[in-house]
């Protein structure tokens, strides 16, 4: 087995990661899933809150591909390209935490970005939180982030159909 293979089934794990956090967060979390990430959308002074219980799930994720890749646990039934998936799951969960909970939210570092794709990503996930409730919204995902501008006309769209309530009138003091 190839470093090159290994290298490549990290690489497709960890950007599959950014389908399956974008699908969850969009249709779970902002649909039946809602009561556990709710706090994330409103103001509070807590440390922690209930959407952090998401985490876990990406926690398990990694760490039952890396016990299905390893012989110690798994024996003669071990699939060794799951130690790598589980590997490309880690490293999402690591950038993943250092954008947004990190960059986005300050939640341990206070680092404002002022230009390039570090601050396309602050303001598109800025704009995550332009809605109020779970409906509508845009920017479900964490590493790609769409122009600031077309995420701004998506949600006057929202507002304009009824799809969201926008938070405060005017959409471009917004995501800055
Ligand atoms: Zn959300
Ligand atoms: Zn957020």
């Amino acid at each position: 087995m190839s470093n090159f293979i290994a290298f490549a089934i990290i690489l497709v794990s960890f950007l599959a990661m950014e389908c399956v956090a974008w699908a969850s967060h969009k249709y779970i979390m902002h649909g039946f899933g809602w009561a556990w990430h709710r706090d994330h959308h409103e103001p509070h002074d807590n440390l922690l809150e209930k959407n952090d219980l998401y985490g876990i799930f990406g926690a398990v994720m990694s760490i039952s591909m890396f016990a299905w890749g390893s012989p110690m646990i798994m024996g003669q039934h071990a699939f060794w390209p799951a130690t790598w998936i589980g590997m490309g799951i880690l490293l999402y969960g690591i950038v993943y935490t250092l954008v947004h909970d990190g960059l986005v939210h300050q939640r341990y570092f206070k680092w404002v970005p002022k230009s390039g794709y570090a601050k396309k990503l602050v303001q598109a996930h800025k704009l995550h939180h332009a809605t109020i409730g779970k409906e509508g919204g845009v920017s479900f995902g964490f590493i790609f982030a769409r122009d600031p501008q077309k995420l701004k006309a998506a949600l006057r769209q929202q507002r304009e159909s009824g799809i969201a309530i926008l938070r405060g009138a005017n959409i471009d003091e917004r995501g800055n």
